[in-house]
């Protein structure tokens, strides 16, 4: 079976992957087979995964909604918690209206594939993640990459009034953001409609956390389509969709990932609100993040591996080939700390790199901790 022979493959170049147990994780630590590893590889960047006022919220929904929302949106599965939820973004982010989805993967989904026929263009970043890339190959509009960032190549591919384009706040595999002043430009000189992936900017950068356009000094409604999600800064899972009321109507009409799949579980509803509320506060964990950044990038850039030019929580060091990269995060684990070893072709080949990601969890010594690691590894 074709299947079968595509794995064999897989194996025989070292990029089969497996699935490992976790007992027990957080922004700080995890437990495999027993053993405790600081966290390196996870998204939680505020480490609100455990906090107290999440478990508290989550709790009292479930004793009061129940754990399953029991059905889709539209049917009877939209509940109190849920408007709440879509209210307090609105507020925090000066959206008109949001819509909620129980993952980032469906939202994108939702988006692309409702809004775009084949009449239309998708213009998208070379490196977007796989949920918009799927989006866009899935649906029938006519899909061009752009080089990473590189807005000369974009103007050159975009036609007027043709459709949408779609870049990342935050990179999930280079940590590097996009230049969203020059993208906003774009959009409306070519008259196109324009979208933001923020799944790693929101509750990390910009005042009171509100994302990628907000610390680049650029107004909620620049995008016409403001997507993020939960499962990160927020420490819970989940996402949003947000624009104007047209949008969210529309969507909510011809989204099929909405429609079609029961919505978000209340208590999950009820920790991304309390998340919410604490990340409109958490400055401190902000400043307490961007400090350990700071640290992390001074003390390996003597290293003789690629630090990749990111001020986020994630600080991917490039190490090119797959085993080597697969040693190296073998050797920190040895030591007790966890990286992500990310390899083709979830990155381009030739640039398997450790996903280092800090948390505001970390502390200073646990950053050093991985900093003196890595020089002794190398
Ligand atoms: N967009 C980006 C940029 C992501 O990194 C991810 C996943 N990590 C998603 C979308 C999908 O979000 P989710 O995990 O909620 O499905």
């Amino acid at each position: 079976m074709p299947f079968n022979l595509s794995l064999a493959e897989r194996e025989g170049a070292g990029l089969k992957r497996t699935l490992p147990v976790i007992e027990r994780v957080d922004g700080r630590r995890l437990y495999v087979d027993g053993e405790q590893y600081l966290n390196f590889a996870g998204n939680d960047y505020l480490g609100l995964s455990r906090a107290p006022e999440l478990l508290a919220a989550a709790e009292q929904a479930a004793r009061h909604y129940g754990v399953g929302a029991v059905a889709s949106p539209l049917v009877v599965g939209h509940q109190a918690i849920h408007r709440e939820l879509e209210a307090e973004l609105c507020d925090w982010l000066g959206l008109e209206a949001v819509m909620l989805f129980s993952s980032g993967f469906s939202a994108n989904q939702a988006v692309i594939k409702a809004l775009l026929g084949k009449e239309h263009s998708l213009w998208q970043d070379r490196l977007n993640h796989a949920s918009l890339q799927e989006a866009g190959l899935l649906s029938p509009a006519r899909m061009v990459r752009f080089g990473h960032n590189d807005m000369n190549a974009l103007e050159a591919k975009l036609k007027p009034a043709a459709g949408l384009i779609v870049s990342e706040g935050v990179f999930s595999m280079d940590g590097d953001t996009a230049p969203w002043p020059e993208l906003v430009r774009l959009a409306r000189v070519s008259n196109n409609w324009l979208m933001i992936d923020d799944a790693h900017g929101l509750g990390v950068l910009g005042r009171e956390g509100r994302g990628t356009l907000n610390e680049q000094g650029l107004a909620p409604n620049s995008v016409n389509i403001f997507m993020g999600t939960f499962g990160k800064a927020l420490g819970v899972s989940g996402a949003f969709v947000g624009g104007s009321r047209a949008l969210v109507e529309y969507l909510h009409n011809f989204g099929r990932s909405y429609i079609y799949s029961t919505h978000l579980p209340p208590p999950q509803a009820a920790a991304v609100l309390a998340g919410v509320r604490l990340v409109r506060q958490a400055d401190d964990r902000r400043a307490h993040l961007r400090d350990l950044v700071a640290r992390f990038r001074a003390g390996v850039a003597g290293l003789p591996l690629q630090l990749l030019p990111s001020a986020t929580a994630i600080q991917p060091l490039v190490v090119g080939e797959e085993t080597a990269t697969l040693k190296l995060a073998d050797a920190l684990k040895q030591q007790g700390l966890w990286t992500g070893a990310i390899r083709p072709p979830t990155v381009p080949k030739g640039s398997a790199r450790l996903r280092i990601t800090l948390s505001a969890a970390h502390t200073r010594a646990d950053v050093q901790r991985l900093i003196d690691a890595l020089h002794s590894a190398l």
